[in-house]
């Protein structure tokens, strides 16, 4: 990793960089960050079914898709700006901070108008442009492994990041393409110890993409956490079997609320905590 100057760490043991999310919330602290939410955007009722069933929980951000990478052009494509005023609306109702992808440098000024994370996804890991021109922004920016990138690429798609002046980097782990297609991806958590033992930068899993299929996704998000990862991003919505995208791979909002509880334990044998929500917090206007 010669060309890799900022993402990397001296020894093994020095510690990771947080990054903050929010006042008070940090990726790479010793409390976990979960992200909940559904792949797309569809409509306001969606979201604030999705951050109500949230809310109370652990799970401290909302994800969402407003500008979605479709394998198909014919396939639902996001809502766009409508979708990013949405998320805005919602997670400032709700107090939860906000991750959307960009996929195109045209995108930015919205995206950081509405958003408090940027998320590169795994199809645009080596856009290059792209990676330039977040990083000429100050807004943290969730980075997603490419489908079938090697650590090396992954570093150094986090290295054009930080070396155009934006320091608040958090990788994440999704799954790579391999030979079985019975999983979408193959979840390697052998990255997520090799990302934290190399860079000084925090690492999540996204358990969702990886696995592509719900009933999967519980066990490889607790596998993560005791795996030494620094929070979840995880794709749940309030009628799982009509999400517009990514359907089969969806929680319930219920059942990723428990999760997130059910991690508690996992989160304590490996030193770290999980954040306790004031579910009676007064609402926003
Ligand atoms: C997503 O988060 O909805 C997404 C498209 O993820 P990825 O880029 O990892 O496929
Ligand atoms: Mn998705």
């Amino acid at each position: 990793m010669k060309n890799a100057k900022l993402a990397l760490k001296t020894t093994p043991e020095a510690a990771t960089t947080p990054v903050q999310l929010a006042p008070g919330l940090a990726f790479g602290a010793e409390e976990l960050v979960l992200i909940g939410g559904p792949c797309a955007v569809e409509n306001l009722e969606q979201m604030e079914a999705v951050a109500a069933g949230l809310r109370a929980s652990p799970v401290q951000a909302l994800r969402g898709g407003a500008f979605k990478p479709r394998t198909s052009p014919y396939s639902f494509q996001g809502l766009g700006v409508e979708g990013l005023q949405i998320l805005q609306q919602v997670g400032r109702r709700y107090q939860m901070p906000i991750v959307t992808e960009v996929m195109a440098v045209s995108q930015i000024p919205d995206v950081v108008a509405h958003a408090d994370m940027l998320q590169i996804g795994s199809r645009n890991m080596q856009n290059f442009d792209l990676l330039k021109a977040v990083g000429e922004t100050d807004k943290p920016v969730l980075l997603k492994r490419g489908l079938a990138a090697t650590l090396e690429e992954f570093v150094g798609a986090a290295e054009y990041v930080l070396s155009r002046g934006n320091p608040h980097v958090v990788l994440c782990e999704r799954g790579i393409r391999s030979f079985d297609t019975f999983t979408r991806n193959v979840l390697d958590l052998g990255a997520v110890v090799v990302l934290k033992q190399l860079t000084h930068l925090p690492v999540i899993v996204d358990p969702s993409h990886a696995a592509g299929k719900w009933e999967l996704v519980a066990p490889l998000a607790k596998a993560a956490i005791a795996a030494g990862a620094d929070g979840l991003i995880v794709e749940c919505h309030p009628q799982p079997d009509q999400s517009v995208s990514d359907a089969r791979q969806a929680l319930s909002v219920d059942a990723m609320a428990q999760l997130a509880g059910d991690l508690q334990p996992i989160a304590a044998a490996v030193g770290r905590t999980l954040s306790t929500v004031d579910g009676t917090a007064q609402l926003a206007a």
